[in-house]
């Protein structure tokens, strides 16, 4: 029995789409139907129910039914014989790829902020009508979606289609006035859509899209067989960023900035967002497919653990930049440039000393996902750290294998064996295969940089490949390893603050205190307002400077406000450490050592 809903922008001013819900054989004792509390791909308990405004409920002749709230995310309509219909409004002012946003430019919507589960019979097909808004406004307005067509055509409203549950809520909807650029892949449709005000050069992002694209076909050697079509959703702000993986779709939120123009050289910010292109369309294989056990099949309404986060985050971080260099997208220099942000990150923070990625992954619930001040002092990103085990992983495999086999082997495996077959991957059988795939056991390898929280020797694995590792001290914390703004510091005496900082109208607001960093040392604390360093006036724009201006040991007396209290603290200048770490090609004519380089950027 086919669930027919349906859902439309009745209210865009007022940001609520209104929605029905049509069950032709309710269950007898009344049926229950629950909304998602999370969304795949974004590991928080978000509780989209919050946003259901209004909930009615009917029997065929149109009779209001009773319904009964059950907890934060479960409907009960009261027992009825015939068929029901629920209609129910969502408040949609959420501007994120995880939710839904509403207004007169444009609708966004994600299946688990908008379609109720109906209880017991998830397994049923999905029909849905999505109508447009009321009025002439709306005229030119259109859909851009992943969900299959059933009476509609491809980029209008009317029906869709869905052979389950579980794929209605994975296809978020896009619809407004947006621009679209097509190309193929394998004979498959690609469309990307742009959302918001932009100039892009769409043509050029196509191809560039596509060489990306291709790359991620290529490597796992075929496109899973049940995508259709894919589609980039792309909502364009002046700031933003973000993007969530589906099984045929992304949804990406970006800077108008970071999309390219006519004629315009390859930018940092639209090299970024190639990189986010990249890193969700490999998710359509490691993470969409290839999943934990745990995932299988998704339990929605609470928190579902698993440590496996750094293979399908940190593996899909590692390969998003690696398959730009390896596809000639970027070069060889503006990928090692990446790498060293992402080492500088994960050395950076004194959390990889107290969390371990496994553990990082675990509570990704309540500490990644729900990172306050305290996080760069914690925890350990499963993303960061995750990428520098790929890249140890792989070099690792390199190496035991005479450069033979390498991490793209256990990538395929995976793929053949659990993603292809839809089977969920048990905890620990990664770390199995690419055991498998060395010949080597690798069991100290994850136990010292998965399971604890020791650094990894990356010093090793570039100087394998002719490339160098080096750090420098930086004069701000926004240096995060960007080569261009390398400065040489004099070594025996530079020293830094130690904190993040932001603007404030009274001072330098201290978002972040580092551990055993000067700020910290002083008793500076997150929130304090600093105002003046040895009497003279500070602001965000020359506080570090200020610092930087002192030789280290140096005596200094900070004035500070906290909540509204003005403290006076003694702070002694200790030397800054080496912290921004960078990355660079060796002249190397070793010839077995640039082989072994090519052989790593090599498809
Ligand atoms: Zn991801």
């Amino acid at each position: 029995m086919t669930i027919k809903y349906t859902i439309k922008p009745t209210h865009p001013e007022a940001h609520i789409f209104t929605i029905t819900c049509h069950v032709d054989k309710p269950a007898l004792e009344g049926q229950q139907f629950q909304l998602p509390s999370w969304i795949p791909g974004s590991y928080m308990i978000r509780d989209f129910a919050k946003n259901i405004i209004r909930f009615e409920a009917y029997d065929s002749s149109k009779n209001k039914l009773t319904t009964k709230k059950l907890n934060k995310s479960l409907w009960q309509v009261q027992a009825c014989d015939n068929s029901i219909s629920i209609e129910y409004d969502v408040y949609a002012w959420d501007l994120s790829v995880r939710s839904a946003h509403l207004d007169t430019t444009h609708g966004f919507f994600n299946g688990t902020s908008t379609f109720f589960a109906v209880v017991g019979q998830e397994a049923e097909t999905c029909h849905v009508d999505i109508q447009k808004p009321d009025g002439k406004h709306y005229d030119n307005w259109r859909v851009a979606t992943s969900l299959e067509t059933l009476e509609s055509s491809l980029y209008s409203f009317g029906q869709y289609q869905a052979k389950d549950y579980d794929d209605l809520i994975d296809h978020p909807v896009e619809m407004g006035n947006f621009d679209l650029g097509t190309f193929s892949i394998n004979d498959v449709q690609h469309d990307i859509v742009l959302t918001g005000k932009h100039r892009t050069d769409i043509p050029r992002l196509c191809n560039d899209l596509k060489i990306i694209c291709q790359t991620h076909v290529d490597f796992f050697g075929e496109l899973p067989s049940d995508i259709k079509r894919y589609v980039f959703l792309t909502m364009v702000v002046g700031e933003g960023y973000g993007g969530l993986e589906h099984r045929s779709s992304t949804a990406l939120l970006c800077s108008r900035n970071d999309l390219p123009l006519k004629n315009q050289d390859q930018t940092t910010e639209y090299r970024n967002f190639l990189g986010l292109c990249s890193h969700e369309y490999f998710h359509t294989w490691n993470i969409k497919k290839i999943k934990p056990e745990a995932y299988l099949p998704y339990n929605l309404n609470e928190e579902v653990y698993t440590e496996q986060l750094w293979a399908f985050e940190g593996i899909t971080s590692y390969y998003d930049d690696l398959s730009l260099v390896r596809n000639k997208t970027i070069t060889p220099e503006a990928y090692l440039e990446l790498i060293g942000i992402t080492i500088t990150r994960v050395l950076r923070g004194n959390g990889r000393n107290k969390q371990s990625v496994a553990e990082s992954s675990f509570d990704a619930w309540t500490r990644f996902y729900k990172q306050d001040e305290s996080a760069p002092n914690n925890i350990i990103s499963y993303y960061a750290k995750g990428t520098l085990i790929a890249l140890g992983l792989d070099f690792t495999i390199r190496n035991a294998t005479n450069n033979e086999k390498s991490l793209d082997d256990v990538m395929r495996i995976l793929w053949q064996e659990y993603g292809k077959k839809n089977i969920g991957v048990p905890e620990k059988r990664i770390e199995a295969i690419a055991a498998e795939i060395s010949g080597e056991n690798l069991q100290g390898f994850f136990d010292k940089y998965l399971y604890h929280t020791e650094d990894l020797p990356l010093e090793d694995y570039f100087k394998a490949v002719g490339i160098t590792l080096d750090s420098y001290i930086a004069d701000s914390v926004d240096n995060t390893g960007d080569i261009k703004n390398k400065t040489e510091f004099k070594e025996s005496n530079s020293v830094n603050i130690g904190a993040r900082i932001i603007n404030n109208l009274l001072g330098a607001e201290l978002t972040h205190v580092f551990d055993g960093g000067n700020a910290q040392r002083a008793g500076l604390s997150a929130g304090d307002i600093v105002i003046a360093v040895d009497k003279i006036k500070v602001t965000k724009s020359n506080f570090e400077k200020i610092i930087c201006s002192y030789p280290a040991n140096t005596d200094l007396e900070i004035h500070a406000f906290r909540r509204d209290e003005l403290i006076i603290l003694d702070l002694k200048l200790n030397r800054a450490e080496h912290d921004v770490y960078y990355l660079e090609l060796e002249n190397s004519s070793d010839k077995s050592v640039l082989d072994k380089r090519t052989s790593w950027f090599k498809v």
